[in-house]
């Protein structure tokens, strides 16, 4: 029995990592070229995905590229106003560590057997059991998994629905190398988060393990085509850096301090999630993990529920070697259950962020008494 898995993502690799540890192969087929072909982003806050890492027998591994101090945090108003501060003890548990992405996934790459992952293999199509790529090569399979994040091909074999902008467009900008070049700056943002909520508009900064400070700001209630008409120069960086320096009029210039002392790359990222909820008649023969399944508001909660889709999923796997239907029917009741309430919860989340006088709920939020 075959088992074809699209996309080397988090998800992806744990499923077949879990599905390595029970003693069953898997081919994870990527459309990268190699490991390093693309970027792999910030930092990660890992929490109820422990589980997963767990049972891919991976745990120690993980502490050993975890960062306790990620944990840290300070939450601020426009206005320069400290409404949080939490430094994380040395000796405090690894309840929500930060990891970097690309340290993550070469954690579970280096896990599974060399041909594993085929990299260079874009899908495009499948059905009666034969996977189509780009390149005009196919391949059988028994299970598809389709672990092809926020833009899955293999979603439309199950379901018609996409993703939908939520109204928010983050520009992501960052300070290189921050402790050297800008130590003040570095001081001022700490060791692991530093928010600043503002009104329809907020600034998350967050150290990333290689000394880089990353910026999103997010632009809230926002169309879809809201780059368009934004007035930010992509093209022309320091134009741009200054354009969003407009945008935040009023802010303390401790945050504009920030955005001036940023390099020269600076993405825009439209964000969108799927329906809250999403199900689909079980398939015999496709399933949906990750971002291809449930799309999310982006408030920390995606990649702890890939981990957990993809182990989950090999564990019943595991249990019904001979049964496939079986094993996804169980894979997906569990599924839409947990990733339903993950994407509820992060609604709320992303509706705080966007509400006016945001910074108090978050704070209230994680200070429901007060204290
Ligand atoms: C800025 C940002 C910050 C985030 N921070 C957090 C956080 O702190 N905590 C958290 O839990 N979540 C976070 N998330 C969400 C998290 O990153 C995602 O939910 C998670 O990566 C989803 O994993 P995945 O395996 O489903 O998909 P992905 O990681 O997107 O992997 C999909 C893979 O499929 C491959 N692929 C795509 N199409 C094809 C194709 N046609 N053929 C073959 N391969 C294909 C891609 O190249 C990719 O390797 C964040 C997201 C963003 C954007």
């Amino acid at each position: 029995m075959t088992i074809a898995i699209v996309g080397a993502g988090l998800g992806g690799l744990a499923l077949a990592r879990v599905l390595h540890v029970n003693g069953m192969d898997s081919v994870v087929y990527e459309r990268e070229s190699s490991r390093g072909a693309r970027g792999q982003g910030g930092m990660l806050d890992i929490h109820s995905g422990r589980r997963a890492l767990r049972e891919a027998g991976l745990l120690d591994g993980f502490h050993a590229i975890a960062r306790g101090e990620g944990q840290d945090m300070r939450l601020l108003e426009p206005d320069g106003t400290l409404l949080l501060q939490e430094d994380t003890p040395d000796d405090a548990p690894l309840d929500r560590p930060e990891v970097d992405r690309a340290d993550l996934r070469d954690l579970l790459l280096d896990s599974l057997p060399e041909d594993t992952v085929r990299w260079g293999h874009e899908f495009t199509s499948a059905g009666n059991g034969r996977l189509d790529f780009a390149d005009g090569g196919g391949a059988s399979y028994d299970l598809l998994v389709g672990a092809d994040g926020a833009n899955s091909r293999v979603r439309a074999l199950l379901t018609d629905a996409c993703p939908a902008h939520i109204g928010q467009n983050v520009v992501e900008v960052g300070i290189p190398d921050i402790d050297r070049t800008h130590p003040d700056l570095a001081a001022m943002v700490g060791r692991g988060n530093y928010w600043v909520l503002g009104d329809g508009i907020s600034l998350a900064a967050q150290r990333n393990g290689d000394g880089r400070v990353r910026i999103g700001i997010s632009f809230y209630n926002t169309a879809e085509n809201w780059f368009a008409t934004s007035g930010i120069p992509f093209d022309d960086p320091a134009a741009a850096r200054a354009r969003l320096i407009d945008l935040l009029s009023g802010w303390d210039p401790r945050f504009t301090a920030l955005i001036a002392a940023c390099d020269d790359t600076i993405v825009p990222r439209s964000i969108t999630a799927l329906p809250v909820g999403l199900t689909w008649p079980s398939t015999p023969g496709v399933t949906l993990l990750g971002d291809a399944a449930h799309l999310m508001p982006p408030v920390g909660q995606g990649a702890n529920m890939a981990l957990l889709d993809g182990a989950l999923l090999g564990l019943a796997l595991a249990a019904h070697p001979d049964d496939f239907p079986t094993a996804v029917a169980e894979y997906e009741h569990e599924m839409f259950e947990r990733t339903g309430a993950a994407a509820r919860m992060s609604a709320k989340m992303k509706d705080m962020l966007m509400s006016p006088d945001a910074a108090r709920k978050m704070l209230a939020f994680f200070q429901p008494d007060g204290a």
